[in-house]
């Protein structure tokens, strides 16, 4: 039987009520990698502390901007200038004293073997399209669990990409030659960016507590949701 406090078991109770202490005891062994610590970032780590999975490693080498304050909700305004890793550690830990985070700083092709090691999922919020593509080849590959989260002026989506099913190049093939607008250039809603990494934690969290591999590619434009069943594609590399 797990071993939780009273007041773990208080915290956690109402998931408990759904997926039971078996469930919650899967998420405090969780391991979990988590990419950049922007937009979606923020809520996702937020969230994941919150429902309490055990360990979270943490890939971001950035500071804290103030023109980013509006989405990235774990930071306030005292945080501006300061390492945006350190700033979220201090944080989590007052969230939930059991999570453990450690802090990894630039995530690249060398060292990724040693970010992927030993971690059951990982998350990608990231601005940076070319990482989501390298990403989704590594963890393929390693068939480790990935949950990628885009954000655009216009939309934003959030990718699942479980061995043996579909992957991102399934749909997006590459990188894009062409200038695709970013929140930077073009502006964001800030709360869409919530809404998303929010979303890639609740799949995480069913993913963890209760095996729920996700299928569908998730949109959102706006008001308004779309899943649509992701196929494999033949001509995609990885299959
Ligand atoms: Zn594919």
């Amino acid at each position: 039987m797990s071993d939780f406090s009273t007041s773990e078991l208080e915290r956690y109770s109402r998931q408990i009520l759904l997926f039971g202490r078996k469930g919650q005891e899967k998420l405090k062994k969780a391991r979990v990698g988590l990419v950049g610590l922007g937009g979606l970032g923020c809520p996702a780590l937020l969230y994941l502390s919150a429902a309490g999975v055990g360990y979270i490693r943490i890939a971001e080498f950035d500071i804290v901007e103030c023109h980013n304050l509006s989405r990235q909700i774990l930071f306030s305004q005292e945080d501006c200038g300061q390492r945006k890793d350190l700033q979220a550690q201090k944080k989590i830990n007052q969230l939930n004293p059991n999570v453990t985070t450690a802090l990894f700083g630039r995530l690249h092709e060398q060292n990724m073997d040693e970010f992927a090691q030993d971690l059951h999922l990982i998350l990608e919020g990231s601005d940076n399209l070319e990482l989501k593509f390298f990403l989704n080849d590594a963890c393929y590959a390693s068939k480790i669990p990935l949950i990628i989260g885009a954000l655009g002026p216009e939309q934003g989506h959030v990718f699942p990409v479980f061995y043996p099913h579909a992957c991102y190049r399934c749909v997006f093939v590459d990188v894009p030659s062409e200038e695709i607008p970013t929140c930077a250039s073009a502006g964001v809603i800030s709360p869409m960016a919530g809404t998303l990494g929010s979303m890639m934690a609740s799949l995480a969290v069913q993913f963890l507590a209760m095996e729920m591999v996700p299928q569908d590619l998730l949109v959102v434009e706006k008001t308004r949701w779309r899943s649509i069943p992701l196929k494999l594609n033949p001509r995609c590399p990885h299959h």
